[in-house]
């Protein structure tokens, strides 16, 4: 179990208990009834005999108080306290509003989203009860915690929250570039499992070459072990790519040249061997001391494969 990474600043209290073993399924919100910093709230919690999991003040700083993996004194419902984790929120005004700021409001929002995500919970619900699984102190004892503004704003909290949640899907943004493209094509159209990182590095390298041995025996019948390394065998299975010819292979040969600097802005790795990809490769043979006839052959392979 882990805390949350938005915390700044830690100051952890002794005054907390066991989940005993509880998984955390729920928030509770409460308001710190007044203006504190997270360091003035941890304070708090040295002296009294209560505790948050986390505090937010008017800076957006977030405190920690009490791990997550434990139970914090919150809401004198142990029940509840085992199953939240429990967040102290600065007020910008007293009674009888005991308003909340936008900034704290919208740190929360962070927050719980956060909570929910490593937690495994997948939406949080506000019915004003507490069979809702975001709640607040007032649900459980006679207390004016969380506030009238606070308590006003629990639904909105609770859609924003859900909105991050359904909008995060940890999915990273899909790496983009020309190596990302080549390494895509070869998971989808080989059933690889290369990173896609954009990085031509050494298993990007060997799956190149698995798949050139992968079509050299399908298409040639070589007969070939796929096993990634360019050796004598691989040499000897090569064909001679010449003008015209379409394919696989010959997407494979434009991928390496792209790889290798040799650029194909017009038709790209278009599958056909072209003038554009006979002259890249002229200039390549030329590079590699082949001699320069435009056709792709076992030297030529060799050089642009091992
Ligand atoms: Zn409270």
């Amino acid at each position: 179990m882990s805390n949350s990474k938005l915390v700044n600043y830690t100051d952890l209290t002794t005054h907390y208990g066991s989940r005993n073993g509880t998984k955390i399924d729920r928030i509770t919100l409460h308001h710190m009834a007044g203006n504190l910093a997270v360091e003035a709230c941890g304070n708090v919690f040295k002296t009294r005999e209560a505790s948050s999991n986390y505090g937010i003040d008017n800076d957006e700083r977030v405190g920690l108080y009490v791990d997550e993996s434990n139970r914090a004194w919150s809401t004198a419902n142990p029940s509840n306290d085992r199953r939240a984790v429990n967040i102290e929120l600065a007020n910008d005004s007293g009674a009888p509003d005991w308003h909340v700021s936008d900034k704290v409001i919208n740190k929360c929002i962070e927050l719980c989203a956060d909570i929910c995500k490593r937690n495994g919970i997948l939406k949080l619900s506000y019915d004003g009860t507490e069979n809702g699984n975001l709640t607040v102190h007032n649900m459980f004892i006679s207390t004016t915690c969380p506030g009238p503004y606070l308590q006003s704003k629990l639904s909105y909290i609770a859609d924003e929250v859900n909105k991050k949640l359904e909008n995060s899907d940890d999915r990273t943004p899909p790496v983009e570039g020309i190596t990302a493209t080549i390494q895509n094509t070869l998971n989808s159209r080989y059933g690889y499992n290369i990173v896609v990182d954009n990085i031509y590095g050494p298993d990007t390298h060997k799956h190149m070459v698995k798949a050139l041995q992968h079509e050299f025996n399908i298409q040639l019948g070589s007969k070939i072990a796929e096993d990634g390394i360019f050796g004598p065998r691989t040499k000897s299975s090569c064909p001679v790519l010449r003008s015209g010819m379409k394919g696989n292979i010959t997407w494979l040969v434009q991928s390496m040249l792209v790889i290798k600097g040799y650029k194909l802005d017009k038709y790209g790795m278009d599958s056909v061997y072209g003038n554009e990809t006979i002259n890249a490769i002229k200039k390549f043979q030329s590079t590699a001391k082949l001699s320069v006839d435009g056709l792709c052959g076992k030297n030529t392979f060799e050089k642009l494969f091992s």
